[in-house]
């Protein structure tokens, strides 16, 4: 079988999926990292009133010397949380504390800094500005807009946001559920004692994380052995209990490579080889209405394969709209790198933020094995398809990772 470019396998694995339509109403304190299900549309202005933005004076403009000092009668205090029912004045000032809604007949705030009180009279020098210090209704929001769409991703500010707006509440798309399996006769559970030729289920712990890390509600299935009846009990077992099932190893081409032809037994397969390093095997396909990511068995190999392809279409199934791989170009620093081969390779990398001196490194060695190259990196360096060598100082591409 040919193998895909990764481009074209990044686009199939987002177009395949089918975005959860269900909805509930939660709590916004509950709301970090949910999908909005409907857009907010602001029922208010916020600020709801022109308030000042600092401590001084609210006066009338039209009042000031322009060229000298100008003396006023303070005539009462407003601070925020209360607010003044008469209109300022000829000749009068008001005490004002920021947040404080402006006295109707104002428009300026003289800061504290600026003036002079002497019991009621207020000395203000001449160089006052109009509007100065006054944040007007709506400067934040205003009544009537689309403060966020339907499909947007919840961030902290956001919640803040929401909260400006008075909703203690949001309408959001359910949680996605996504089951997960570490399949091999070698693979046991840490806590366990190892026995000759075993090894510690790392796999099965990257997946969970990366899965809590995005707000997924886990189906932990555990370890299943190298048996096609087995894998196929717990395969079905995680399509009838999740969205997603998603396995770590047994997708290459070795005798114990049972995932693929347990899945063309029970479900069904779109594609299982990507022309991309780490990552070649892997399988996309379907098990009844739930979507199937097979992933390798290398520990480095998990991650990259699901941060690159699967997290964009899991986003895609929590209600996000596709985006576009995020790229940037950054100089290389470090020994050459030369790539023998003709998949699109993902090197672990480390970004240093140095101002005009910002640069990315190899994390060290690139055995799909070696997960410290995954803990050290906080990107992928992009090397096309075509053999090719980096040197030192070489502009590349860099893909920084999110989790
Ligand atoms: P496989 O694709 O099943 O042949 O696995 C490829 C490599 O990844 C082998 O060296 C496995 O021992 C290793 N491996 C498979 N599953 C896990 C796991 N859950 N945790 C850590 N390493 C694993
Ligand atoms: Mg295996």
């Amino acid at each position: 079988m040919e193998l895909m470019p990764f481009t074209q396998a990044r686009e199939r694995a987002i177009a395949r999926v089918v975005p959860i339509c269900e909805v509930e109403t939660i709590a916004l304190t509950a709301a970090l990292g949910r999908v909005l299900a409907t857009s907010i549309i602001a029922p208010e202005n916020v600020p709801n009133h022109d308030n000042t933005a600092m401590d001084g004076y609210a006066v009338r403009f039209q009042d000031l010397e322009k060229t000298s000092e100008t003396t006023l009668r303070i005539v009462g205090v407003v601070q925020a949380g209360s607010r003044m029912d008469e209109t300022l004045g000829a000749g009068e000032a008001v005490r004002i504390l920021t947040g404080a809604p402006i006295p109707d007949g104002c428009d300026c705030i003289v800061i504290q800094e600026n003036a002079t009180r002497d019991g009621d009279l207020l000395h203000v020098p001449a160089g006052e500005v109009q509007n100065r210090w006054i944040r007007r209704a709506g400067l934040d929001i205003t009544k009537g807009c689309e403060v966020f769409a339907k499909g947007h991703l919840l961030t902290p500010p956001d919640i803040g946001m929401i909260a400006s707006l008075g909703h203690a509440q949001v309408q959001v798309v359910r949680r996605l559920r996504v089951a997960v399996v570490s399949t091999g006769n070698e693979v046991t559970a840490p806590g366990a004692a190892l026995e000759a030729g075993q090894i510690y289920d790392s796999n099965r712990h990257s997946m969970m994380a990366v899965l809590h890390a995005l707000g997924v509600d886990v189906v932990d299935l555990g370890i299943i052995r190298d048996d096609k009846t087995s894998i196929a009990t717990a395969l079905q077992k995680g399509a009838d209990s999740a969205d997603v099932v998603l396995t770590s190893g047994g997708v290459s081409e070795g005798d114990y490579d049972l995932v693929k032809d347990v899945i063309n037994d029970i479900g069904t397969i779109d594609f299982w080889k990507v022309r991309m390093k780490p990552g070649k095997p892997q399988a996309h396909g379907t098990i009844g209405k739930a979507m199937f990511f097979g992933l390798p068995g290398n520990p480095v190999s998990v991650l990259a394969t699901f941060l690159l392809l699967v997290r964009p279409a899991l986003l895609v199934m929590m209600g996000c709209k596709p985006a576009p791989q995020k790229r940037m170009t950054l100089p290389y620093k470090g020994a050459p790198i030369t790539k023998g081969h003709d998949r699109m390779e993902f090197a672990r990398g480390t970004i240093t933020f140095a101002g005009a001196d910002t640069h990315v490194a190899s994390t060290g060695s690139q055995n799909s094995g070696v997960l410290t190259s995954m803990a050290k990196a906080n990107s992928f360096i992009v090397l096309d398809e075509a053999p090719c060598e980096i040197r030192d100082g070489d502009l590349v591409t860099v893909i920084p990772i999110e989790y």
